[in-house]
């Protein structure tokens, strides 16, 4: 089943509002295995509207409209179906009486222009209205279909899914459906990324061709959060084919990343680390300077982080981390002090585990450094807290990372580096 998404309406052409429910749209057909070639917005006018239907209904099995069902004179959807399906609108006596119902209940009179939105093009099956005043509607033409739905996305996405979709997969026959998972990655560019995959790619391109189980693959950058590498593999529903292609990908994919995924679940970062040190009943305290404090506000994030986190302190300026934390005096942007950092608040703050991060956010360059050299250093037991901090060379006391982009790109970068490092940590112990 082809499917396109219309949405109507002048304010969406004119970038007044963003158009949210064709994106919602076209993730939910792809999740239910209908195919999309094509998307389109029209503003409120009958003459075009109608024209985008026609297009519409012309290369596609079915057609998802939204927007202009409202009682207004610039809803028009009605009219241009109407003319689309080439029949005249009937009042709807039933939906009247409801729409009438709906007012009384919130104590008001019903405004006459409401009365329109009992209209139904002859032949068209209304969608009851739950959450609003408009009905949407269900409108075959020959062997194809337009569904309307309104424009007001809570109500659209609720019609969708109790109408839309169940009466899309009677007419498919036998459903179609794709399943597919995301690993979140960190650690790797998305180039690199590319120069790992893009033999295995090609691979499963081919392996499609004879069966279309066969999963596909797509990176997804999302700055701060990582790189998404989404699986996805079509099947027929009542097989199991999809689910065990895709767990077979899964794991080949782990295999040739390892532990640059650090989810496959949806969880965050911050999520991740969490899970990890409550597991090990751990307590952690954060000590930051070019990340301002980004760092443990992602940690508190995470519901019921007051069990492990046990708090902060930004050292912004050397000689507060001096005074603070104990750090000797010197050059900032070194191994030494992101230790010295982690080591002096765990000390402070009485935890198991210290983290420090110091760092040149930028755009000017600090101590011969340029922006985006950033130091991080995780601290977890005694023994580690005794390690000799002069020892630059070893990367149980510091790991030096370099960061690109501007000023409050390279902050959340080195946050979420951080978070990275300390995961790694966690799981190795
Ligand atoms: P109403 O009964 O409220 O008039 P309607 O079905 O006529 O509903 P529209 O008038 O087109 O729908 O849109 C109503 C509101 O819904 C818009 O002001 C906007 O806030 C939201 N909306 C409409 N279309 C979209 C869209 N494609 N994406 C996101 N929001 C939308
Ligand atoms: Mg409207």
């Amino acid at each position: 089943m082809r499917v396109e998404v219309v949405t109507i309406g002048t304010e969406l052409l004119l970038g007044q509002i963003v158009d949210t429910n064709a994106a919602w749209l076209a993730t939910k057909l792809a999740e239910s295995g209908f195919d999309c070639y094509f998307r389109s917005t029209v503003g409120d006018n009958h003459r075009r509207i109608v024209q985008v239907i026609r297009e519409a209904l012309a290369r596609n099995d079915a057609v998802v409209i939204t927007g202009g069902l409202g009682p207004t004179q610039d809803d028009i959807s009605r009219q241009a179906i109407a003319e689309v399906m080439n029949v005249e609108l009937v009042r709807d006596e039933d939906i009247l009486e409801k729409i009438k119902t709906m007012f009384a209940s919130r104590q008001r009179e019903m405004p006459e222009s409401n009365a329109l939105q009992a209209d139904v093009p002859r032949g068209a099956t209304p969608i009851l209205q739950k959450l609003g005043t408009a009905p949407g509607l269900i409108c075959p033409v020959g062997n194809r279909v337009i569904y309307a739905l309104p424009g007001v996305p809570h109500e659209m996405k609720e019609m969708f899914e109790r109408a839309v979709i169940p009466d899309l997969h009677k007419r498919s026959g036998e459903s179609q459906v794709i399943v597919s998972r995301n690993l979140a990655t960190w650690g790797l560019s998305e180039s690199a990324l590319a120069d790992i995959l893009h033999a295995h790619i090609e691979e499963l391109d081919a392996r499609r061709e004879c069966n279309p189980s066969v999963p596909t693959l797509a990176y997804q950058a999302s700055g701060k959060d990582g790189i998404k590498i989404r699986i996805a593999s079509k099947g027929l529903k009542r097989s199991d084919d999809p689910i065990l292609a895709l767990e077979a990908e899964e794991n080949f994919l782990k295999e040739l990343i390892g532990d640059h995924i650090f989810s496959t679940d949806g969880n965050s970062m911050e999520q991740v680390v969490a899970n990890l040190i409550e597991g090990k009943r751990m307590t952690l305290a954060t000590a930051e300077s070019l990340t301002g404090g980004l760092l443990s506000s992602r940690l508190i994030n995470v519901q019921g982080a007051s069990n492990w986190f046990r708090g902060g302190i930004v050292t912004y300026q050397s000689e507060v981390k001096f005074e603070q934390l104990g750090v000797e005096r010197g050059p900032v942007i070194s191994a030494k002090t992101a230790f010295e950092m982690a080591r002096g608040v765990r000390e402070k703050f009485k935890s198991d585990i210290g983290i420090g991060i110091t760092g040149v956010a930028g755009p000017d360059e600090q101590e011969g450094n340029p922006a985006g050299t950033v130091w991080i250093s995780v601290v977890i037991g005694d023994d580690q807290a005794k390690a000799d901090s002069q020892d630059v060379e070893n990367d149980r006391i510091a790991v030096l990372v370099h960061l690109a982009g501007g000023r409050n790109q390279i902050r959340e970068m080195a946050a979420m580096s951080a978070l990275d490092m300390l995961r790694r940590w966690l799981i190795s112990i």
